[in-house]
C-alpha cells in the first residue's frame, strides 16, 4: 500500500511538474506576444430581441504563438494575470478594439457598440479610468458606444474603490456590464451601489434552459430584477433557436451566441456588419 501510495504521489508531481513547466514556458512566451504579433482579437456580434437587429459585438483576445498554436484565453488570461502582464494586455486590447470600433463608425455604422473585457487586476491600476478615457477620445468613438465588461470579483474586491471608478466611468458616458452574472460569490447589494448599464447572464446558465427548470427560474429571476432595477439583460452562449425563444418569452433585452455568430476576425466581421445592416 505504501508502495503505491508513493507510485501515486510520484506520478502527481510528475504532473504537476509538467504543469508548472508549460505554464512558465507560457508565461515567458507571452511576455513576447504584443511586440511579436502573436494577439489578435476576434469579434462576437450582439443582437437586441426587440427587433432583431446587430447593435454592436464583444472583443475577445486570441494568441497564436508558433510553437504552441492557439493557446487558449482560458489558459493564458490566468498566467497573464498572475504575472501582471495583464495590465499591458489589456491596454493593448482596448486601443485594438477601440480603432476597430473607429473603423466600423467611421464606414457608416455608427450605430454599433464594442463590449471589452476587463480583468479586475485592470479594475486595481489607478490610472485605469484616464487610460480608457484618453484611448477613446484618441478612437474618436462616442463613449456611449463603449462597454466595459467586469465580473462580481472585480467589484467585491474594494468596493469603495470600485464604486468610485464606476461611478466616474458612467459619468463620461461609458457602460458597464457584469459579467458572468450569477456565478460570483458577491452580495446582490452591489447592484443598487455601483452605477451599472447590464447583467450578463452566464452561459452555464442558458445552457440547459430548456431542460433543466432550475436554470429557468434563475434566468427569469435575473430578467425580472435587472427590468426593476432598471438594468438591461443580455444572455450570452445562446446556441439555438428555442434558446432564443425562450429567452424573448422571458423578457430578455439582447443575445449574444453561436446561434447567430461564433466570435469573427475583424475581415469577416466587417463583411457579417454589411449582410446584416447593408
Ligand atoms: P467570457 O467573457 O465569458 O466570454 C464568453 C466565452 O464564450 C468566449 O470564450 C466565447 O468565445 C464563448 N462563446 C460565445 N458564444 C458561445 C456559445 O454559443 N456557446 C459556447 N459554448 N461558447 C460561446 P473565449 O473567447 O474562449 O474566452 C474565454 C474567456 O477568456 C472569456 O469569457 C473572458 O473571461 C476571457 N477573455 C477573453 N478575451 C479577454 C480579454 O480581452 N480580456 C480579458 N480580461 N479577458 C478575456
Ligand atoms: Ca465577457
Ligand atoms: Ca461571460
Ligand atoms: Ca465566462
Amino acid at each position: 500500500a505504501k508502495e503505491s501510495g508513493r507510485n501515486r504521489y510520484s506520478f502527481f508531481t510528475a504532473d504537476m511538474q509538467q504543469f508548472h513547466t508549460r505554464n512558465l514556458l507560457l508565461e515567458n512566451a507571452l511576455r513576447r506576444a504584443i511586440d511579436r504579433n502573436q494577439l489578435s482579437l476576434v469579434y462576437q456580434p450582439q443582437y437586441s430581441l426587440v427587433d432583431q437587429q446587430l447593435f454592436g459585438f464583444e472583443a475577445l483576445l486570441r494568441w497564436h504563438h508558433d510553437d504552441f498554436g492557439q493557446v487558449s484565453p482560458a489558459e493564458f488570461i490566468p498566467l497573464a494575470e498572475r504575472s501582471g502582464l495583464i495590465v499591458a494586455i489589456g491596454e493593448w486590447v482596448i486601443i485594438t478594439a477601440l480603432q476597430q470600433l473607429a473603423q466600423w463608425h467611421n464606414s457608416g455604422y455608427r450605430q454599433l457598440n464594442m463590449a471589452i473585457n476587463l480583468s479586475s487586476i485592470q479594475f486595481r491600476q489607478e490610472n485605469l479610468q484616464q487610460f480608457v478615457y484618453n484611448a477613446i477620445e484618441f478612437s474618436g468613438v462616442p463613449a456611449n458606444c463603449v462597454e466595459l465588461e467586469i465580473t462580481e470579483s472585480a467589484m467585491a474586491e474594494q468596493p469603495e474603490k470600485a464604486i468610485a471608478l464606476i461611478t466616474g466611468l458612467r459619468a463620461s458616458g461609458l457602460n458597464i456590464a457584469i459579467d458572468d452574472f450569477g456565478t460570483g460569490y458577491s452580495s446582490l447589494s452591489y447592484l443598487k451601489r455601483f452605477a451599472l448599464t447590464k447583467l450578463k447572464i452566464d452561459q452555464s446558465f442558458v445552457r440547459d434552459l430548456l431542460k433543466n427548470s432550475q436554470d429557468k427560474a434563475i434566468v427569469r429571476a435575473i430578467i425580472n430584477m435587472a427590468a426593476n432595477l432598471g438594468l438591461k439583460t443580455i444572455a450570452e452562449g445562446v446556441e439555438t433557436e428555442q434558446q432564443r425563444d425562450l429567452l424573448i418569452q422571458l423578457g430578455c433585452d439582447e443575445i449574444q451566441g453561436y446561434y447567430y455568430s461564433k466570435p469573427l476576425p475583424a475581415g469577416q466581421a466587417s463583411e457579417f456588419i454589411q449582410q446584416q445592416l447593408q
